[in-house]
């Protein structure tokens, strides 16, 4: 912009720029607050088999914002991963989500459901995150073969090898690790082959148009029989129709979340299915 001004023009001033900048670091001094006011939550969506029963749920954090209502996390968490108050949100989105997993688990009812937890670079990459999930476990006195973490490709690439000894830490003690987004990142398919996963989660990008564009149908397939050939489970997120689930479980695909089966809400709402 102020090179097409001319050579000599230096821009100090940006209004709009400056705007933007402010709104951020209010919505930081938010978020900060929000944290010390206690005014995030968790809503949980189900993931359900083939037969509809529910295995579990994913944990998706809400800010219940005094002024701006329920706020999502497309608003914040960028925010929070640039600021570093990712930190004490996700240990705060892990103790909520262990302490729900400890009450499933003295319910009959629900006694088998596993949470799923999304982990941020940043939290992951923390020097102390394994010791830090597994404080957080072991205070609520939920089981470690319940919980399940969602993790990026970019995440995991930035160091291989730190990643895979902290998933290895934690997978000997049952913790589950599900690669989430699939298909929309850079993972190599040699570096698939050696992460401890679980789990890939074909990304609802893919699942939208599954039953009319060509492409998404033959990458959803592929991601589908990948994951079986590697030995993992296959997620197909943001199911929304009977005829994409039909189209995916045809190809093999055994579980899946999306506003068919529920959408993400408070604890309650999923109790009764
Ligand atoms: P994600 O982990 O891929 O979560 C799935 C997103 O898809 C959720 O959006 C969910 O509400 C939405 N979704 C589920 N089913 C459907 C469907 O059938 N159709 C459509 N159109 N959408 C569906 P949400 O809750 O807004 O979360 C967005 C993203 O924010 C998440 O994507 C995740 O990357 C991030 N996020 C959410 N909670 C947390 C958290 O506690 N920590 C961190 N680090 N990130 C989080
Ligand atoms: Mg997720
Ligand atoms: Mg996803
Ligand atoms: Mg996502």
């Amino acid at each position: 912009q102020a090179k097409a001004q001319g050579r000599n023009t230096l821009c100090f001033f940006d209004p709009a720029m400056q705007a933007a900048a402010s709104a951020r670091s209010a919505l930081e001094g938010d978020i900060r607050q929000g944290l010390q006011r206690d005014e995030f939550l968790l809503h949980y969506q189900p993931v359900v088999n083939a037969a509809g029963d529910v295995l579990g749920a994913e944990a998706l954090v809400r800010w219940m914002h005094p002024q701006r209502g329920m706020v999502s996390p497309g608003e914040f968490i960028p925010l929070a991963e640039q600021t570093g108050l990712i930190l004490p949100l996700g240990r705060r989105v892990m103790r909520l989500a262990c302490a729900q997993l400890a009450q499933w688990a003295a319910m009959p009812h629900t006694a088998g459901w596993s949470v799923a937890v999304n982990v941020s670079a940043q939290e992951f990459r923390h020097p102390h995150f394994v010791q830090q999930v597994l404080d957080t476990l072991r205070e609520s006195g939920a089981s470690p073969r319940r919980l399940k973490l969602e993790l990026t490709e970019s995440l995991m690439l930035h160091d291989v090898e730190d990643s895979i000894l902290k998933m290895q830490a934690l997978r000997t003690l049952g913790v589950g690790f599900s690669l989430d987004d699939f298909g929309t990142g850079y993972s190599s398919l040699g570096y698939l082959k050696r992460l401890p996963l679980d789990q890939l989660k074909i990304d609802q990008s893919f699942v939208r148009d599954v039953l009319t564009d060509p492409n998404d149908a033959a990458i959803a397939c592929t991601i589908i029989t990948l994951a079986s050939s590697l030995g993992l489970d296959v997620v197909a997120e943001g199911v929304e129709t009977e005829g994409q689930r039909a189209f995916l479980l045809r190809n093999g695909c055994q579980q899946f979340q999306g506003y068919l089966f529920g959408r993400p809400g408070v604890v309650d709402l999923l109790s009764n299915m």
